[in-house]
C-alpha cells in the first residue's frame, strides 16, 4: 500500500522525552511547574518579549487576550478575513462582532491600506473597533508597522494571531510582539507542538498577570475560594510544557526544513503553466509553516480542487487554502471590509504536505503527481478541443 503523505505533522526532537520524564519523576503532573515557567521563560527569549503565559490552546489564548483589552458584548472587533475559524470564535464567545478585513496579495494578510481607510470612515462617525485581530498567516507576517501607526493613531489595541507563524520575522522581530498581545500555539499541526497548547505574550507585566488569574478560574487572593469575577480553566499541563521546552530547541531546524520544503517544490513545479507560489514579503522571514500556491485553471489545466482530488487519490493530503471568515455561513450576517482577494486566494489556493519531517522522496512522489496532473489535463484538453474542432468540421 502508498504510504499516505500527510499535510502537517508532528516532529519531535531528541530532548522531550527526557522534559517529559522529569515532570514524571518529579510527581509535577499539574497545570502549574517548573516545566511551565521554565517554557514561559524560554519562549520569551526566542520570540523577544517581556512576559508570556502558557495556557491550553491558542483559541484560549485568544479568547484571554480579547477580554486583556475589555472587548465585551455588542463590540466591535476588525479582524483578517483569511484566516482559520479559530481566529473569530472568541470573539462570538464574548458577545462581540467580528468585522472581517480583506488581504494584499504581497503577504497575504491584513491590507494595512484598507484598515486604514476603514478606520478614517469609523473615526468620522465615531465608531471605531474595540479591538484589531491581525493574522500572520502560513509562516508569514503582515505588514505589522503601518497597522501598529493607525492603531496607535486611532487608540485601538492591537492583539496578534501568531499561531502559525512562530519563527517567522518582521523587520527582524517576531511578529506576535508588536501588539498590545500576542497569541501563538502549540497545536499538533503546527511548526511545534505541545499535542495541543498556546502562548499569550505581552510586554505589559500587569496583562500577563490578569492572563494567569482569568486562567485558573479567576480566584481573589483568598483562602476560601472567593470569585469575583468569571474564570477559566485554560492553564497549560507541566507534562506538556516539557514537550514545548523540547520543541523550543529544534525551532530553527524545523524552520529551514519548512523553507527547504518551498524551496523543493518552488524550483520543480514554478515553470508549469498556472502556478504561483506564494510570495515571500520582503519584510522579514516566512517560515512557509505550509507551502501555499495559486493555480490558474485556464493555463494549467486543471483546478485548485480537481488538483486536489487527484492528489488525494494518491494518498498526498494537500488543502485548500482557508475558506475566508466572510464567506462562512456562520458569520453571514458579520460586516466585511472588501474580501474579493481572500476569495480569489481561496478559490485558487493550494496548501502542500509540508512537514518538517517529510523525505526527499515524498516531496519527489508530491512533484511527480502534481506534474502528471498538468500533462494529463493537457493532453484530455488537446483531445477535447481537437474533438470537438472535428465535430465542427464534419457540420460543415
Ligand atoms: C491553529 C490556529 C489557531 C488556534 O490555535 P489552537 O491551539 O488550535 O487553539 C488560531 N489561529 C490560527 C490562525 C491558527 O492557525
Amino acid at each position: 500500500m502508498t504510504k499516505p503523505i500527510l499535510l502537517s505533522t508532528p516532529h519531535l526532537g531528541d530532548r522531550e522525552l527526557e522534559f517529559v520524564k522529569e515532570a514524571f519523576d518529579t510527581n509535577w503532573i499539574a497545570p502549574v511547574g517548573p516545566h511551565v515557567d521554565a517554557f514561559e521563560q524560554e519562549f520569551c527569549e526566542v520570540v523577544g518579549a517581556r512576559y508570556a503565559a502558557a495556557v491550553s490552546s491558542g483559541t484560549a489564548a485568544l479568547h484571554l487576550a480579547l477580554q486583556l483589552v475589555d472587548v465585551g458584548s455588542g463590540d466591535e472587533v476588525f479582524c483578517s478575513t483569511l484566516t482559520f475559524v479559530a481566529t473569530a470564535n472568541p470573539i462570538i464567545y464574548l458577545g462581540a462582532k467580528p468585522v472581517f478585513v480583506d488581504s494584499d496579495r504581497t503577504s497575504w494578510n491584513m491590507n494595512p491600506d484598507l484598515l486604514r481607510e476603514a478606520l478614517d470612515r469609523r473615526a468620522q462617525v465615531g465608531k471605531l473597533p474595540k479591538a484589531i485581530v491581525l493574522v500572520h498567516l502560513y509562516g508569514q507576517s503582515a505588514d505589522i508597522a503601518p497597522i501598529v501607526e493607525e492603531c496607535d493613531r486611532y487608540s485601538v489595541p492591537l492583539i496578534e494571531d501568531a499561531a502559525e507563524s512562530l519563527g517567522a520575522t518582521y523587520k527582524g522581530r517576531s511578529p506576535g510582539t508588536f501588539g498590545k498581545v500576542g497569541i501563538y500555539s502549540f497545536n499538533g499541526n503546527k511548526i511545534i507542538t505541545t499535542s495541543g497548547g498556546g502562548m499569550l505574550v505581552s510586554d505589559d507585566p500587569n496583562l500577563v498577570e490578569k492572563t494567569r488569574f482569568l486562567a485558573t478560574q479567576a480566584r481573589d487572593p483568598a483562602p476560601h475560594y472567593q470569585h469575583s469575577q468569571i474564570g477559566y480553566n485554560y492553564r497549560l499541563s507541566n507534562v506538556l510544557a516539557g514537550i514545548g521546552r523540547g520543541q523550543l530547541c529544534v525551532l530553527e531546524d524545523r524552520v529551514a526544513a519548512r523553507r527547504h520544503n518551498f524551496e523543493i517544490y518552488q524550483q520543480a513545479l514554478s515553470n508549469l503553466p498556472g502556478i504561483t507560489f506564494m510570495p515571500e514579503a520582503s519584510f522579514g522571514r516566512a517560515t512557509r509553516w505550509l507551502t501555499c500556491l495559486t493555480i490558474d485553471p485556464a493555463t494549467f489545466g486543471a483546478d485548485r480542487e480537481q488538483v486536489r482530488l487527484a492528489l488525494a487519490n494518491k494518498q498526498i493530503e494537500a488543502r485548500p487554502v482557508w475558506k475566508p471568515l466572510h464567506l462562512q455561513p456562520v458569520f453571514a450576517e458579520c460586516e466585511s471590509i472588501g474580501g474579493a482577494i481572500a476569495q480569489d486566494l481561496f478559490e485558487h489556493g493550494l496548501c502542500l504536505p509540508s512537514g518538517s519531517n517529510l523525505t526527499s522522496e515524498d516531496l519527489e512522489r508530491v512533484i511527480q503527481s502534481i506534474t502528471e496532473i498538468h500533462y494529463s489535463s493537457v493532453k484530455s484538453q488537446v483531445i477535447k478541443g481537437y474533438s470537438t474542432s472535428a465535430k465542427a468540421e464534419r457540420k460543415r
